[in-house]
């Protein structure tokens, strides 16, 4: 049975290499505290949809930086759902201005999609092996922890261009050496954990791996088949109608990281 370290990174946990860069990962982003002072802020989230434009002084947030070509974040006519701008790779001009701070935008698009936008919108009860990760490609968690691999302070992976493997099936398929390379491993990695808490896991078979599939760490007791102490286990999860119209799958989407101007 392989584990979801295994299944996602392809190499066993004992890799140190691959095993240290995750658990940095995961120690960094967990060692991230919130501030309201936006001047000392290395990381600044906005969910404004990327207030941009290209003429200065019209009091848009950011000016894109006309030489960089191909950043147009949440304006990108590609699903966008976030996007890393890494200003220090920029001149820093401004004095009131934190020089290392970098700036993650959720897009618009992050929200308005069918299913649920944050994993705490699943009803506590949900049976999560009615749903498999491919549903979960779009979780605003999943997109944070993606953008926040490519902070140049938790490991600075690298992005910024459409062949970046996005979503389950590509995470699934990646050999070892782009696995250790691609935010949505890591990202998938934390979200096997939420899902660990949950009493789920990613199949242990491979194959249904591949394709998402999830299944009990503990399957429940039924009233059918257990004592008179079992639990009533309800389902709340989607009906099947309702997963065709979560069927958006296959659809290609971008978390993309560029350099732009950034205020
Ligand atoms: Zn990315």
């Amino acid at each position: 049975m392989a584990s979801a370290f295994k299944q996602i990174f392809k190499v066993d946990k004992s890799n140190q290499g691959t095993y240290n860069k995750v658990m940095a990962a995961f120690h960094t982003i967990s060692a991230m505290t919130q501030t309201n002072d936006r001047k000392s802020s290395d990381v600044r989230i906005y969910c404004d949809n990327d207030a941009t434009d290209d003429k200065p002084g019209d009091g848009k947030r950011w000016q894109r930086a006309p030489d960089v070509p191909g950043s147009r974040g949440c304006q990108d006519p590609v699903e966008t759902l976030a996007q890393t701008y890494k200003y220090k790779d920029r001149p820093d001009e401004a004095t009131d201005q934190n020089p290392d701070r970098e700036v993650i935008t959720v897009c618009d698009r992050t929200f308005s999609l069918p299913a649920p936008a944050l994993l705490s919108a699943y009803p506590e009860r949900e049976d999560f092996t009615k749903d498999t990760l491919v549903d979960m490609d779009d979780l605003l968690s999943l997109t944070l922890f993606h953008e926040f691999c490519h902070l140049t302070k938790v490991i600075n992976i690298p992005g910024g261009n459409e062949g970046e493997p996005n979503g389950w099936y590509r995470v699934a398929t990646l050999d070892a050496a782009d696995a250790f390379d691609a935010a949505d491993s890591f990202a998938f990695l934390g979200l096997s954990a939420i899902l660990n808490q949950r009493n789920f896991r990613i199949a242990s078979d491979d194959k249904k791996a591949k394709v998402g599939e999830i299944e009990w760490i503990t399957p429940p007791e039924r009233p059918e088949t257990g004592g008179s102490k079992s639990k009533r286990f309800s389902t709340f999860g989607t009906s099947a109608s309702e997963k065709l119209k979560h069927a958006f799958s296959f659809k290609t989407r971008s978390r993309r990281r560029a350099v732009a101007f950034t205020t």
